[in-house]
């Protein structure tokens, strides 16, 4: 891999010269009009362009906002018509917007194509997150919007075609040159979202050499790869297909580098910096003359596009709702995912606590993948945005009575996929007047050594009764030991009985795991936890 620097681009010229010579052969079949000289022989196509944008409004640090971006492509549309906007991948999901309900139905990324129809976007590419709601709400969102999205290695299994309502590729006609531009996702996206039955996200190299050929003999004279792939991927589309400049997302990092000629540029999320790049292209072949890359950082120097915030006044209201301040924690929460499904932590103590104390249970479990915001939530103000954070997922509170032994086998689970590699699981039990210990040199199902509840060692006989989610109630992560078992329902809702406890102080978060959950046989510098997904 190769930093490119500036002295660097211009070592890019000779061999997009190359690439030019490449794409004028394949546009030879159908000689090409002659085209307008409006800026003598050379084309100036500048590409905005933004990956993994959560939500419209800026940061908590005040960075992004796609207000501001609407007003710098708007300055961009002034100076020149031949500007295309791209979105890289992951948008519907997952925030606390995509969670909240307006008018009784929850958004699932609603607010996101509402905004990007605000701003003009002319290409998308889906990423892995667009599949997080199913494929039902997928076609919803990408008929509501007013921009292709792209996505040439999704495909649907019954027709054969790309996935309904997306293209695998477009050519758009640029200021005279030819621009044709195609998309591809991540295969991981089959297992880590939720793509329904019928859709294949087939291997990106494939997807994206037919794609070039067609556009090729479609006329087009550039090639722009729209990705949302991993950058290790992104370099291996380099060195499998030969495009003019690959515009990617998911790593949530700022890259610019150059791989096998071809250019890659990604940007951080949220919109924090709006990637600009211009291109000077020959006006006859479209071969690039010229290409220069520049970081927008997007701040509150930006103002915002009125006629964007018009549009999307009718989500003010929710806006507002989740600046609600609810409570404080005196403590900082951790509420970062991989130490949710690794151990105890805190959060995980505080959460089943609350829970505990709200039903009048005995003992209470939550899943550590209950546990969404990945992050330390600093000690003061909590905010409805940080509670929904927290826990995104709508959830009920429920009680159910449960036997030693069916405590003990829900526990078994929870620890059953730990392990000192892989993903840290989502099964794993953070509890609440209980403590136990369990042994990972142990086979799955044979690891819990000690259960205590409430002092007392677990007595298998015993009935207990056991606040939980519905969502481990109903069976999920493994817990089928609870599916069958009658649940009392009507208890208040998690998110009402996190709030009473932050308004209240009771119970009150502890600064510290409490040695509720203890480990053996755990490797040397104990379990690690691997990169989050993005
Ligand atoms: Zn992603």
């Amino acid at each position: 891999m190769m930093k490119m620097t500036v002295s660097a681009r211009a070592a890019l010229l000779p061999l997009a010269l190359v690439l030019a010579a490449h794409s004028a052969g394949a546009a030879a079949q159908t000689p090409a009009p002659p085209k307008p000289a409006a800026t003598g022989d050379t084309v100036r196509l500048t590409l905005l362009h933004l990956n993994d944008v959560y939500q419209f409004q800026p940061t908590s640090q005040n960075r992004g906002g796609l207000s501001r971006v609407a007003t710098l492509r708007q300055q961009a549309l002034k100076e020149s018509p031949n500007v295309l906007t791209l979105m890289a991948g992951d948008t519907l999901s997952p925030s606390v917007e995509s969670s909240a309900e307006v008018e009784g139905e929850a958004l699932k990324g609603r607010q996101m194509i509402d905004a990007w129809n605000a701003l003009g976007v002319d290409y998308a590419v889906v990423g892995n997150h667009e599949f997080d709601f199913g494929d039902d709400v997928l076609r919803a969102r990408l008929q509501q919007s007013r921009f292709p999205w792209l996505g040439a290695n999704v495909m649907s299994v019954k027709s054969g075609q790309v996935f309904d309502g997306m293209k695998a590729w477009d050519v758009r006609d640029v200021g005279g040159v030819k621009v044709g531009i195609f998309g591809v996702v991540l295969p991981e996206t089959q297992h880590s979202s939720r793509p329904g039955p019928d859709t294949r996200i087939t291997p990106y190299c494939d997807a994206a050499k037919r794609a070039v050929d067609e556009v090729r003999a479609a006329g087009a004279q550039l090639v722009v790869a729209l990705t949302h792939l991993a950058v290790e991927q992104d370099r291996e589309l380099a060195k499998c297909v030969r495009v003019d400049v690959i515009i990617g997302g998911h790593d949530h990092d700022r890259v610019e580098e150059t791989v096998a000629g071809t250019p890659i540029f990604k940007l951080d999320e949220d919109a924090v910096d709006l990637g600009q790049l211009t291109l000077d292209l020959d006006a006859r072949t479209g071969a690039v003359k010229k290409l220069a890359w520049k970081v927008v950082p997007i701040t509150a120097k930006v103002p915002d596009d009125a006629a964007f915030n018009a549009k999307m006044q009718p989500y003010a209201p929710l806006l507002a709702t989740l600046a609600e301040r609810i409570g404080r924690s005196p403590v900082a929460l951790d509420a970062r995912s991989a130490q949710n499904r690794l151990g105890e932590t805190n959060l995980g103590s505080f959460l089943a606590d609350t829970f505990r104390e709200a039903t009048g249970a005995d003992v209470a479990l939550v899943n550590g993948g209950a546990v969404r915001a990945d992050r330390v939530l600093p000690a003061g103000t909590m905010t409805r945005r940080e509670l929904y954070s927290l826990m995104p997922y709508r959830n009920e509170l429920v009680m159910l009575e449960v036997t030693g032994t069916t405590l003990r086998a829900a526990l078994e689970n929870g620890v059953s996929l730990s392990s000192v590699d892989g993903k840290p699981p989502g099964r794993f039990p953070q509890v609440s007047g209980l403590r136990f210990t369990y042994d990972l040199r142990k086979p799955p199902g044979e690891r819990v050594t000690r259960v205590e509840v409430r002092g007392r060692t677990l007595d298998e006989t015993a009935v207990y009764r056991l606040a939980t989610l519905s969502f481990i109630a109903s069976g999920n992560d493994g817990y089928t030991m609870f599916k069958e078992l009658p649940v009392s329902r009507g208890l208040p809702s998690p998110w009402d009985a996190l709030a009473g406890a932050f308004s209240t102080g009771k119970p009150m978060p502890r600064a510290k795991p409490q040695g509720r959950i203890a480990l053996r046989g755990a490797p040397r510098g104990g379990l690690r936890a691997p990169p989050t997904m993005k």
